[in-house]
């Protein structure tokens, strides 16, 4: 595995530019295949479904030095995690590939044109799904913060004898409503992400230097407390479990959606509601010390609030960190140095701040 030479990466970043310039739209013939392959897809994971969950029980006890603990909604939590890798992200690979041609799909490029840093991005991919150890590091995760949470929401509404929440509303807006906290901290968390000492860690998601529809996972594992502090608000702000998975679907969904190399900015939908992949392109900007960053809200209007709104952009634009990635599909010496990296900023600012004179 040779790490990328600059000839290399200045290589890749043209031919990524001469693929996202190349004017061929998509066809009709293939908005229609793509379409009815989804539909029996679709179909066929339902009929699936249906035939296996009756077979897993929806509760299991644990019992550890003593105590019972109990894991509940299993199939909720199976059919959701799975709904990702099986459902969610084929369908915003059909999706991209109906909006942009066979060419310039992250489907062509994942199956027949693997470039490394897709080679990374399926390799990440694949080892999230069946390393046990990330899968039960992100339940705990997910956990503690509704734990802790919802216990910070009993004792906020015994001491002021009012029950903060959505509860009241059907579930939908419940979901919709849970939406705008998740989105305004996880604005917070990723401009802390941004910072100096977190940056090394999430310097691994910017390392791509081609959107495919799967960078979206592309985040340090080691970088999970956005996910505790995202999630915990949400707790505190009373949301049920149910909706709490629901919100981290539909955010999970979308991040795939502005990881394509769909062409578009969504006009007023884009600037205000919903980030598209073109303004997240922008966010992704190569050389962003250079440029200034922003847009870093999936919901573009707390960057309007704050300030981080940067303008539109287009698929051309280079992307990417100027460090060196190994990429391909072993991963972990980027992973490794990466973490690392992370300590020695995170010292580094601890130091300065101790040893700043008083004012
Ligand atoms: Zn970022
Ligand atoms: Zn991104």
């Amino acid at each position: 595995m040779k790490l990328q030479t600059e000839q290399g990466t200045s290589d890749s970043v043209m031919a990524v530019r001469e693929r996202l310039t190349q004017k061929t739209g998509p066809r009709a013939w293939l908005i229609v295949v793509a379409a009815v392959a989804l539909a029996a897809y679709i179909a066929g994971l339902l009929f699936v479904w249906a035939k296996v969950q009756g077979f897993i029980p929806d509760e299991i006890p644990l019992k550890a030095f003593h105590h019972t603990i109990t894991l509940h909604h299993i199939r909720q939590k199976i059919s959701d995690t799975g709904l990702l890798l099986v459902l969610m992200i084929p369908l915003i690979l059909a999706i991209e590939l109906m909006a942009t041609g066979w060419d310039k799909s992250s489907l062509r490029r994942l199956v027949f044109a693997r470039t490394p840093t897709i080679k990374m991005d399926m390799a990440y991919v694949l080892a999230g799904q069946v390393q046990l150890t990330s899968l039960i590091g992100k339940v705990l995760t997910f956990g503690i913060s509704v734990g802790f949470g919802t216990w910070i929401h009993d004792r906020l509404g015994a001491l002021i004898h009012v029950d903060i929440g959505l509860g009241a509303l059907p579930y939908a807006l419940q979901v919709f409503g849970y939406f705008w906290v998740y989105t305004f901290f996880d604005y917070w968390t990723h401009r802390l992400d941004h910072s100096k000492a977190f940056w090394p860690l999430h310097r691994f998601h910017h390392s791509s230097t081609d959107f495919c529809v799967i960078t979206s996972l592309r985040a340090h594992p080691a970088d999970f407390t956005a996910l505790f502090l995202i999630n915990l608000p949400m707790a505190v702000l009373g949301a049920p479990v149910e909706v709490m998975i629901s919100v981290n679907l539909i955010v999970t969904t979308i991040g795939l959606l502005i990881h394509s190399c769909i062409d578009s900015n969504w006009g007023w939908f884009g600037r205000w509601v919903i980030q598209s992949p073109n303004h997240h392109r922008l966010h992704h900007i190569l050389d962003y010390r250079k440029n200034g960053v922003g847009h870093y809200a999936m919901a573009p209007i707390w960057d309007h609030l704050f300030g981080t709104w940067k303008g539109e952009a287009d698929q051309s634009l280079a992307i990417g960190v100027d460090e060196p990635y190994r990429f391909g599909y072993w991963f972990m010496h980027d992973l490794v140095r990466d973490y690392v990296d992370f300590w020695k900023a995170l010292g580094g600012v601890i130091m300065r701040t101790v040893k700043r004179p008083a004012a």
